[in-house]
């Protein structure tokens, strides 16, 4: 899998990531837990906020599963794959309540919401099961299990949003931070188990993501990343939410610019947004603002229109070709990733060239791409024979990230010779001397400190001088801060 980027949606190289301890807290706990999280962003961000319920409940987080009275895992049933993981995981767990018996283990997210009780049933060791809209009950859910009962509530709910709740950031770079502003999804992409797992979409209070953007930005951080599945439907409206000062709907080009309105310093970024819905009115919005950052994800899944209707993704080549040139138009130079499923059902050699084709078309910077993995609920499940071969699936998907190698190196050749504003994320990892940050684009950029007075969260002036396909290598041509 190519992958290029720490800020996408599903980042292979944070799966299975555990909560540092709060370095600054001085609270004595009586309990400790340990959450790990696998999946996308949301699920990550999820894990925030489970960590915030609990810690008003006086656990405190540990790194170290060893020492944990409470094993969280916050799951992912996105792919058959994500649930293996999370399956061999809990073997491991298995030891380790041997040597500690009084451990109580609960599996949260997307698969407690597929399999529901089925997960006790099927794991024994597993003491909790709760679901993506459940997470307030937790501290009663973990009383119950302690009293040595098995502890389940996996009920979705219509408008839980966790708004009040404000997520401790414990691995955050201090930075960047993500802020969920809706959930759910009500689109039905044949191949897809998040509308099973996370219930009907809604949105959030935008007066309480505006304080949370806020709050981050007196606390250091210098960019926001706001996360649902579908951003680009947000959609709030006030009589059904009784929100006081709010009178008139607020669309997510609304949003955008309420947050953008925050500081010029704050860059907001956003994921995902489905190819349907993104509007004129959103480019234009990003277009105004400086700080709202010149990318976007928009996946397309298939080139192909006949594969795109059996996806039930509601638009076709054609149209989604026109709306990447549109794009570009409002956006000159934007930045454009995409998510890509290879070997969907019935799909033809044919229907293969025209996701080959449509990736030239679109000149992707990144691409996020798997195989089609047929999940146990979904419409195509249901509707349609999973029959394309293993291995011509694997082929098709080499093929894929093959032409996405070109297209990612020959986009950062692009920039060579070009000045960009990057703002610093941390120290390179490979070398305490350079900084990493990033372009309004996403890009990652490695650079020498030399003797500027810098640092992690100011912003500098950068001139290309050379490139991999993941990575801008320059030279600061003038601090900004
Ligand atoms: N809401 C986002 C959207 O519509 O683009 C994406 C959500 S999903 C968590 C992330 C990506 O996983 C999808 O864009 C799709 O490429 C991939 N995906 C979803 N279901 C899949 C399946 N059954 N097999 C393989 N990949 C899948
Ligand atoms: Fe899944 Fe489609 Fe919803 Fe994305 S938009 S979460 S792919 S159903």
């Amino acid at each position: 899998m190519l992958e290029l980027t720490t800020q996408k949606a599903h980042d292979e190289t944070r799966q299975g990531e555990a909560y540092a301890p709060f370095k600054s807290d001085s609270t004595t706990y009586s309990k400790r837990f340990y959450i790990e999280s696998y999946g996308c962003a949301m699920n990550f961000a999820d894990s925030e906020v489970v960590a915030s319920i609990l810690n008003k409940e006086g656990f405190g987080a540990t790194r170290n599963v060893e020492d944990a009275d409470l094993i969280f895992v916050n799951t992912c049933s996105i792919r058959e794959k994500a649930e293996l993981t999370v399956r061999k995981r809990l073997t491991e767990f298995r030891k380790l309540k041997k040597t500690k018996p009084g451990i109580l283990v609960g599996v949260l997210g997307c698969m407690a919401e597929r399999l529901k009780a089925k997960f006790i049933e099927e794991e024994k060791l597993v003491d909790l099961v709760v679901g993506p809209d459940a997470y307030r009950s937790l501290p009663a859910l973990v009383n119950k299990a302690e009293s040595g009962q098995k502890a389940i509530n996996v009920l979705l709910s219509r408008d839980e949003t966790y708004a009040d709740i404000s997520p401790v950031r414990l691995n955050s770079n201090g930075i960047s931070a993500f802020v969920s502003i809706m959930r759910g999804c009500n689109n039905m992409c044949s191949f897809c188990v998040v509308p099973f797992t996370r219930g009907r979409e809604r949105s959030r209070d935008p007066e309480s993501i505006v304080k949370e953007c806020r709050d981050l930005f007196e606390n250091g951080y210098r960019e926001v990343i706001l996360l649902g599945q579908n951003v680009d439907s947000y959609y709030y409206t006030p009589q059904l939410r009784k929100a006081e000062s709010l009178t008139t709907p607020v669309t997510f080009a609304a949003l955008l610019e309420l947050v953008a309105k925050i500081s010029p310093d704050l860059r907001v970024r956003f994921s995902t947004s489905h190819p349907k819905d993104i509007t004129d009115e959103v480019l234009h919005t990003i277009a105004k603002y400086e700080n709202i950052c010149n990318y976007i994800h928009l996946p397309v899944q298939s080139g192909s229109t006949r594969v795109l209707q059996l996806m039930n993704r509601t638009y076709t080549r054609e149209w989604y070709m026109s709306k990447v040139d549109r794009i570009r138009e409002i956006i000159p130079g934007c930045g454009i990733s995409s998510d890509f499923i290879a070997g969907f059902c019935t799909e033809t050699e044919e229907d293969h060239q025209d996701t080959l084709s449509i990736m030239e078309h679109a000149q992707y910077d990144y691409s996020y791409m798997y195989y089609y993995s047929e999940r146990p609920g979904t419409l195509a499940q249901r509707r349609y024979t999973d029959d394309i071969p293993l291995d011509i699936k694997k082929r098709r998907l080499a093929e894929i990230v093959e032409v996405q190698n070109k297209l990612s190196l020959a986009s950062n050749k692009k920039d060579i010779g070009k000045t960009f504003k990057i703002l610093i994320e941390g120290e390179s990892k490979k070398s305490d001397t350079d900084w990493m940050g990033r372009s309004t684009h996403g890009k990652v950029f490695v650079f020498p400190k030399e003797n500027y007075n810098l640092n992690k969260g100011d912003y500098a002036m950068v001139k290309v001088a050379d490139c991999t396909q993941g990575t801008l290598l320059g030279k600061i041509i003038d601090p900004v801060s």
